[in-house]
């Protein structure tokens, strides 16, 4: 059993009220680690830290320097990638080949905002009027508050903790209840990269501390990625005290197949849309658009792959699929595909949970395929983040188009098509922040990624991220001596 401490200004502590949470593998259902719950004064301790690293060091070391530490904390995720991936699949269940992926990647992402810490010039602004110079200063905010969700912490912290840092912010980090390990244990790699004291700060606990956070005045930026209803009471609680807002949120994603398709590898596509990490990703293409002409063999193809989708122990490398990551999500899915059948979708597989000898002490659904669904059922609708899949016919290119931007989120899509000038006409029509073409679940650390609608606003990765954590200074220095009229203003 482990004994968990949080960063504080550079020390490792406890709560000040000693209050810790058991930490659940949600295939064993065992508690394997225990986590603070962090106090009120806790956080207003971390916000302090953060506010005086910014002002005294953080904000004063040259983009240099700071790249210097990024490199070296990528290199020691890169050199702990297996013991981290290990700690983030017994965490929160998600199967070893991505976990092992997504850390190399978080390394990854923060190489390429190391690489802007000294590239964060201004611009010369040409004006009317020669006789003035006019110039601009990107400066970072101050202190951001980081709060990530728990299907995949390492990685969603790498996509704001990255352009956070190599812009000159320092930070206080709330991860999710669920998952606070591998978090920690990035703070402990932070350290050995040689950071000083407060500039990354981890509070654990519960939403209550999030909430806490969130109404901290000396808070500067907020970036955010979880549910909307979250969102929503954070975005509430930011506007007391003007704090810009990164939000990061559900998704219902379509990912189309038209009937030029090649169809082995759009349903490989789809596989990857919907059962990938079991379904427990805001990009998820939980509801897979298939044209009338293709959609029975598309329903029997997608379903074969589905039911032979190894579900297993998440540490194993051959497994393909694992647990739902906590109970409070398993229900939830549970819940979503009664009323599925209740809203009469026909379920033609999985939609239960697995309960043979090996997976039993686990919280395991075996993948779901709903067809003939309408796009007003429940289903079609509601985020369930999880492995089922809604499949939806249409008739041509509109409808697709109509059913796709149908939906209160528009966070990713998926176009399945040899017609490239089709591709190019429908990615330009999809209310969506992220569009692919022929392929689905990509990423990169050049390309930026983030919704539209009630999926959020503000972009993660690529260098519209370092945006979202710097401000515009505009400076006007006259060169002329003329005297000038001051009751006009001066053009
Ligand atoms: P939640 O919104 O429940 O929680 C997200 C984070 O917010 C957690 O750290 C949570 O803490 C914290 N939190 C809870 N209540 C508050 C509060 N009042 N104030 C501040 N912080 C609070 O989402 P889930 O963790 O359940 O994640 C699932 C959601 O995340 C899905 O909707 C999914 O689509 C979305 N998501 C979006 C991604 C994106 O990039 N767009 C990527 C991944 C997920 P605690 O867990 O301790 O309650």
């Amino acid at each position: 059993m482990k004994n968990y401490q949080m960063l504080i200004d550079g020390e490792w502590v406890n709560s000040s009220n000693n209050e810790t949470f058991p930490t659940v593998n949600p295939f064993n259902q065992k508690m394997w680690a225990t986590i603070p719950q962090a106090s009120d004064e806790d956080v207003q301790l971390a916000v302090k830290a953060a506010k005086r690293a910014f002002e005294n060091v953080w904000s004063k070391m040259n983009g240099l320097k700071r790249a210097s530490l990024m490199f070296k904390l990528a290199d020691l995720i890169d050199k702990n990638a297996t013991y981290l991936s290990k700690l983030e699949t017994t965490d929160n269940g998600k199967v070893i080949r991505e976990t092992k992926t997504q850390m190399h990647f978080a390394a990854r992402n923060y190489r390429f905002f190391a690489g802007y810490a000294d590239k964060l010039n201004g611009e010369v602004i040409p004006l009317d009027n020669d006789e003035l110079l006019d110039y601009t200063l990107r400066e970072p905010l101050g202190v951001a508050v980081l709060i990530t969700s728990w299907n995949s912490p390492v990685s969603l912290l790498a996509n704001k903790l990255a352009p956070a840092l190599a812009s000159g912010n320092t930070v206080v980090i709330k991860p999710s209840e669920h998952t606070s390990a591998t978090t920690l244990e990035i703070g402990k790699l932070v350290q050995e990269a040689g950071f000083p004291d407060g500039v990354v700060n981890i509070v654990t606990g519960d939403g209550k501390v999030g909430d806490t956070l969130t109404k901290i005045k000396e808070v500067n930026k907020i970036s955010f990625t979880g549910g909307v209803k979250t969102g929503v009471i954070i975005s509430r609680n930011a506007s007391e005290n003007l704090i810009p807002v990164t939000m990061e949120l559900g998704g219902k994603s379509p990912n189309i197949i038209f009937e030029d398709a090649d169809l082995e590898a759009a349903i490989i596509g789809a596989v990857a849309g919907i059962y990938a990490a079991g379904g427990q990703t805001c990009i998820a293409g939980s509801r897979l658009l298939v044209h009338q002409s293709i959609y029975e063999e598309a329903i029997e193809k997608i379903t074969d792959k589905a039911k032979g989708i190894i579900l297993g122990n998440p540490l194993d490398k051959a497994t393909e699929m694992g647990p739902v990551a906590n109970e409070q999500q398993f229900k939830h899915i549970l819940s979503m595909i009664k009323k599925g059948k209740e809203e009469k979708a026909e379920l033609v597989c999985g939609g239960e949970r697995v309960i043979n000898e090996q997976l039993r002490s686990g919280f395991f659904i075996s993948p779901t395929v709903f067809a003939n669904v309408h796009n007003d059922m429940s289903i079609a609708r509601e985020e369930i983040f999880g492995p089922v899949l809604s499949v939806i016919p249409f008739a041509d290119e509109e409808e697709a188009l109509t059913i796709a931007n149908d939906s209160e989120y528009g966070l990713a899509a998926g176009i399945w098509s040899k017609d490239v000038k089709r591709i190019h006409r429908f990615a330009k029509k999809l209310q969506s922040g992220v569009v692919w073409a022929n392929t689905y679940r990509v990423t990169a650390a050049q390309a930026p990624f983030g919704g539209m609608k009630r999926s959020g606003h503000g972009r993660e990765r690529g260098y519209h991220a370092l945006l979202d954590y710097t401000q515009v200074k505009n400076v006007m220095v006259n060169l002329s001596n003329d005297i000038r009229d001051p009751f006009s203003i001066q053009v």
